[in-house]
C-alpha cells in the first residue's frame, strides 16, 4: 500500500473520517507514490472549528510574538530548503534548481511578513475637531481559507498563509491533491517555530472540500490560485456566501519582440520562460509575438536552443526540464499539439512521443515550437500549460498591442526592444497586470503585489505586498473625545 498523506489539524496528523483517496504520482517514473485523503464535510468542519478556536487567542497575540515566530519559521525554511525542493520535485516533477527557486520566492514573502508591525500601522489625525482625534486601525478577518494549484506547491501557499497569519488570522490551507506533501512539511516547520496549534491547518481534498470551505459560515475570506473556470466558480460561490474572495486564474502570456531587439537575448528569454518548469507556470511565456520581419531571425534562434534542451528527471543534475505532472496533463498537451498541427500551424520542433532513457513510464512531453500560428487556432486560444511555445507574426507594434489586449487573459506579458519609448508606450497601454521590459517572467517581488487583470483575476486585490495586507485585514476608523464636561444635547449632524 502506498503511504497515506493525511490532514494536519490542530498541530497533529489525522486521516479524518473520509474514505475517499486521491493518487499522488512520481511524474518522472509514473509510479503511484502515495495516496492522499480527500476531505468530506465533517473533515472540513473539524479543520475550520480548530482554526476558529485558535483564532480568538491568535488575534490577541502581540505583534512582537507573531514576528518572533515568523523569524523562527524563516530560519527553519531556510535550513530545510533542499528537503522542501526534493519534496516538490518528487511530486511535481520540476528540476531541483527550479524547485529551490520556488522555495526562495516563498521565503521572501515570510521575510516581508516579518515587517508586519510596520505594515499594520494605522493613521492618526490630531484635533479633527475641538478635543476630538480620529484614527484608523486594521484588524484580522478571523478564519481564512487558501486554495492552491499544483504548479507551485510551496510558493503559492506561501504567498498567502505567512501574511494572513502575520495579520492575526488563522488559516486553513487546501493544497492541490496532486502534490500535497510539501505543504505539510511547511506546517510542521511553522509549528516547530512556535505557531500555536490550529493557527495553520492543512486540509487535503478536491472540489468537495473547496465548496464546503466556500459555504462555511465560520470562514471569513478565501484566497484562490488556479485555472480560470475554477477561479470564476470560487469567486462567485465565495462572495455569494458573503466572504471576501481573491481568485487568481489562468494565463496566456505574450512576449512581444520588436525588430530592434537583441535577437539572441530574446531567443534565450523565450526558451527559458517558455519551457522552464515544462511550461507549468502561470507566468510562463506561451506566445511569442514577432513584429515585422523579426520572426525570420527569431524562430531559427529559438528552434536552435529548443532542440538542445535536456529533458529528464528533475533529480538528474543535467536536466533542464522535467516531466509534466500527470498522465492526464501529458495527454491533454499532446492533443493540443495535434490540434495545432491539424489547424495548419508550422510545427518547428515536435516534443510528442519523447521520453528519456529508462523512464518510458514517466509523464513526458518534449519542448514543442509552433510558427505561423493565428489567433483563431486553439493552440493560441487555449491555455495549454505545458512546454509548447507558439509564434504569432504581426506587422506592427500596434497590431501586437491589439493582439495582447484582445486576449481574455491578462496575467503577465513582456516586451523585448532597445527602444525605451516603445517599451514605455507598451507598459502604459497594455491591459495586463504584470509587465516585463526585456524581462520575460516579471514575477513581482514579495514587497510588491502579484496579480493579473481580466480573466486572470476575479476580485480586486492582488496577493502579497501591501494589497495582501489589505486583503487579510479590515479597516476600522475611530473618532475619540475625552471631554472634561458634558456638551449638552445637539440633534444636528456632527461637523468639525
Ligand atoms: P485547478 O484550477 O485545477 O486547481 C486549483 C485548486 O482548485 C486545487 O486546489 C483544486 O483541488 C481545486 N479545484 C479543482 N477543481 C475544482 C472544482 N471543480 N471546484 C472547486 N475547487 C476545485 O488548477 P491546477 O491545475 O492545480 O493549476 C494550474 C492552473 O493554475 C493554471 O491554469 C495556471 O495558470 C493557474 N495558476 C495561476 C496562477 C496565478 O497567479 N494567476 C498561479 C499558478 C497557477
Amino acid at each position: 500500500m502506498p503511504e497515506l498523506v493525511q490532514h494536519w489539524i490542530d498541530g497533529a496528523y489525522t486521516p479524518g473520517v473520509s474514505t475517499r483517496r486521491g493518487d499522488v504520482f512520481q511524474p518522472a517514473t509514473g509510479v503511484l507514490a502515495r495516496q492522499v485523503v480527500l476531505a468530506e464535510q465533517s473533515d472540513v468542519d473539524l479543520a475550520v472549528a480548530s482554526s476558529l478556536k485558535a483564532s480568538a487567542d491568535w488575534a490577541e497575540s502581540s505583534l512582537s510574538t507573531r514576528v518572533r515566530i515568523l523569524f523562527a519559521f524563516r530560519q527553519l525554511v531556510d535550513a530545510h530548503r533542499d528537503e522542501l525542493a526534493a519534496l516538490i520535485t518528487a511530486e511535481h516533477g520540476k528540476v531541483l534548481s527550479d524547485a529551490a527557486g520556488e522555495v526562495q520566492r516563498g521565503l521572501e514573502v515570510v521575510e516581508f511578513a516579518c515587517g508586519i508591525p510596520q505594515l499594520l500601522k494605522g493613521e492618526h489625525s490630531d484635533q479633527v475637531s475641538r478635543g476630538i482625534d480620529a484614527y484608523s486601525i486594521r484588524q484580522p478577518l478571523g478564519v481564512v481559507a487558501g486554495i492552491t494549484p499544483f504548479n507551485f506547491p510551496v510558493m503559492v501557499p506561501m504567498w498567502m498563509f505567512p501574511l494572513a497569519i502575520a495579520c492575526g488570522n488563522t488559516f486553513v490551507l487546501k493544497p492541490s491533491d496532486r502534490d500535497p506533501s510539501a505543504s505539510l512539511r511547511l506546517a510542521e516547520l511553522f509549528s516547530e517555530a512556535g505557531l500555536p496549534p490550529g493557527v495553520l491547518n492543512v486540509l487535503h481534498g478536491d472540489a468537495v472540500a473547496v465548496n464546503v470551505l466556500l459555504d462555511h459560515p465560520d470562514v471569513a475570506g478565501a484566497s484562490f490560485v488556479g485555472s480560470t473556470p475554477i477561479a470564476k466558480h470560487v469567486y462567485a460561490r465565495g462572495t455569494a456566501a458573503g466572504k471576501r474572495v481573491q481568485a487568481l486564474g489562468g494565463a496566456k502570456n505574450h512576449m512581444v519582440v520588436l525588430p530592434d531587439a537583441d535577437i539572441a537575448g530574446a531567443a534565450d528569454a523565450a526558451v527559458s520562460a517558455g519551457y522552464g518548469s515544462a511550461g507549468e507556470r502561470c507566468m510562463a511565456i506561451s506566445v511569442v509575438v514577432a513584429v515585422g520581419d523579426t520572426a525570420d531571425r527569431l524562430v531559427p534562434a529559438i528552434a536552435e536552443r529548443t532542440r538542445v534542451l535536456i529533458t529528464g528527471p528533475g533529480t538528474t543534475e543535467s536536466s533542464q526540464m522535467g516531466p509534466v505532472v500527470t498522465a492526464t496533463a501529458r495527454d491533454r498537451i499532446v492533443s493540443a499539439v495535434d490540434a495545432g498541427e491539424a489547424a495548419g500551424a508550422t510545427l518547428v520542433v515536435d516534443g510528442r512521443g519523447f521520453s528519456p532513457e529508462n523512464h518510458s513510464d514517466g509523464f513526458w512531453v518534449g519542448p514543442t515550437l509552433f510558427d505561423h500560428v493565428t489567433p483563431d487556432m486553439s493552440v493560441y486560444t487555449e491555455e495549454i500549460f505545458g512546454p509548447v511555445l507558439v509564434v504569432v507574426r504581426v506587422p506592427t507594434f500596434d497590431a501586437a498591442l491589439e493582439l495582447v489586449n484582445s486576449n481574455p487573459y491578462g496575467n503577465g506579458t513582456a516586451i523585448f526592444t532597445g527602444d525605451g519609448l516603445a517599451a514605455r508606450e507598451y507598459q502604459r497601454r497594455v491591459t495586463v497586470g504584470m509587465v516585463g521590459i526585456n524581462v520575460p517572467i516579471p514575477v513581482p517581488m514579495a514587497y510588491y503585489s502579484f496579480g493579473g487583470w481580466k480573466d486572470s483575476l476575479f476580485g480586486d486585490t492582488h496577493v502579497h505586498g501591501a494589497e495582501g495586507v489589505h486583503f487579510y485585514t479590515r479597516g476600522k476608523a475611530v473618532t475619540a473625545r475625552w471631554p472634561r464636561q458634558a456638551h449638552g444635547v445637539d440633534l444636528g449632524f456632527p461637523t468639525a
